[in-house]
């Protein structure tokens, strides 16, 4: 059963490189280019063209329709084109959270979220649910303009496999995502072994089939240090090269460290560096609970932070110092942590938080929040698609943009786009969604996937997964 399922999506990833409508040349004109370039500029009148996936020019209107006559034209009417957004950490897998009611009381902290929602729920998830969570959040990324999605997976009782069924979804669906499964003792050895063997063979399967072009990565996901023994952490690292990197949370709650010290005798991230776990292609989700030492640690190792504020929030987990960790030179990026897939939303929460913990409103500069949502999140996707640059418009760069129905009561420039963003961008306002060419929603029609359909099979779904998890949480 397995095996034909997993043959007939390898015959799919066979074709994953090739453009699939994208080989007609396309001339975007009448739009306001936000390029978020090194220099960013918005640039009114602007044009864009697009072929084989990629931005192969960019000019003012006059310049592109007199050089490119013959082209399909893509009237913006004045809307701003900019890239689409990029989130450095999410859960597909929760998907079925939404309206879920927790037996018994609150629950009255993070561990306690985790044992008697997370828990349960993911191993709650078969194949056509792990399906339909990954589709949920996917259409939703089209419609808020979200193009590149790095997931962390759980499904302790559909393990093997289950990055195919994510992947195909992200296939039809037509955007980017880097995929993992988290390793995890918590379901014991053998599930743990499953967790590793899943992560290496999803990433050798595409490592046999990459493309320039490809909308999938991999990379190799670890739960956290308060789940995960170190003979776990050293077979993890064993499986890897040396310059293979994990995608794991750290220190999201005291619990992380409180279990760290105990098991080891040191605080949760030189723990993981003392397992080789750290480096420049490890992204490791909040942060929330790190001292200064580890906060230097992770700046001397390259690591990647992603900040998840809402999700913070909503744990009470408490507020990752973001000025502090980039004051120390640390790549932190934005991501949802499954929460809805509206990128600016965090901007604003991550905007919002850091002044109200810290009766302080200088602090979270919006041009922060733009270095953290844009800048490194497309440098963390640069580094899993090398070839061409996500994140950006330019010559050169891959076509991976949205349009926004935005009209700037005030005028908008390169220097205040941030606060354009914070106090005036809502993703209601994004029309089309493209990813390396290819329309994926167009005057706000989601081309490549059915809401519907597709919110009314997880509808159906739903009694079954909730039953199941009632069962595991009541265990
Ligand atoms: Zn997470």
């Amino acid at each position: 059963m397995l095996e034909s399922r997993v043959s007939v999506i390898a015959k799919e990833f066979h074709s994953m490189g090739a453009p699939r409508n994208d080989d007609i040349p396309m001339l975007i004109y009448n739009a306001t280019v936000v390029t978020w370039g090194a220099a960013n500029a918005v640039l009114p009148k602007h044009a864009i063209l697009i072929k084989d996936g990629l931005i192969s020019a960019l000019g003012p209107d006059a310049q592109l329709l007199k050089a490119y006559p013959q082209e399909e034209k893509l009237d913006a009417g004045g809307q701003i084109l900019m890239p689409g957004s990029i989130c450095a950490h999410t859960h597909f897998y929760g998907a079925f959270a939404r309206g879920l009611a927790i037996p018994g009381p609150a629950p009255k902290d993070f561990p306690e979220i985790l044992k008697r929602l997370w828990w349960p729920l993911d191993k709650a998830l078969d194949e056509a649910s792990i399906r339909a969570s990954a589709l949920i959040h996917l259409v939703d990324a089209i419609k808020n303009g979200a193009t590149l999605l790095f997931d962390h997976h759980a499904s302790p009782n559909f393990i093997d496999g289950s990055l195919d069924v994510i992947a195909e979804a992200v296939q039809q669906s037509g955007l980017r995502a880097v995929l993992c499964y988290e390793v995890t003792d918590r379901d014991g050895a053998a599930k743990a072994q499953a967790g590793i063997r899943e992560n290496l063979r999803f990433s050798e399967r595409l490592r046999n089939q990459q493309s320039t072009n490809g909308r999938l990565a991999a990379t190799f996901g670890l739960h956290a240090s308060l789940t995960l023994s170190d003979e776990t952490l050293e077979a993890c690292r064993a499986a890897l090269p040396a310059e293979g990197g994990f995608h794991i949370h750290v220190a999201e709650h005291e619990a992380d460290q409180e279990d760290s010290l105990a098991k080891s005798g040191l605080r949760v991230v030189p723990r993981l560096a003392k397992h080789g776990i750290l480096g420049p292609h490890t992204i490791t989700a909040h942060a929330v609970h790190v001292d200064t030492t580890e906060i230097e640690m992770l700046a001397e190792t390259g690591t990647w932070v992603s900040h998840q504020p809402r999700s913070n929030m909503n744990n009470g987990v408490g507020v990752a110092d973001v000025d502090a960790l980039l004051a120390a030179g640390i790549k932190v990026c934005l991501g949802n942590d499954g929460f809805t897939q509206d990128m600016w939303s965090e901007w604003k929460a991550a905007y919002l938080l850091q002044k109200v913990w810290q009766r302080d409103p200088r602090r979270m500069n919006g041009a922060d929040v733009a270095k953290i949502g844009a800048y490194h999140n497309a440098a963390l996707a640069d580094s899993f698609f090398p070839g061409a640059p996500l994140g950006e418009i330019a010559a050169g760069a891959r076509a991976d943009l949205i349009l926004v129905d935005y009209h700037a009561p005030t005028p908008l420039s390169a220097g205040n786009l941030p606060w354009q963003i914070l106090f005036g961008f809502q993703e209601r306002m994004v029309t089309t969604t493209m990813v390396n060419g290819e329309f994926l929603m167009r005057d706000r029609k989601v081309l490549t996937l059915d809401e519907a359909e597709i919110a009314a099979q997880a509808r159906q779904l739903a009694p079954q997964v909730w039953e199941r998890y009632t069962q595991y949480a009541m265990t």
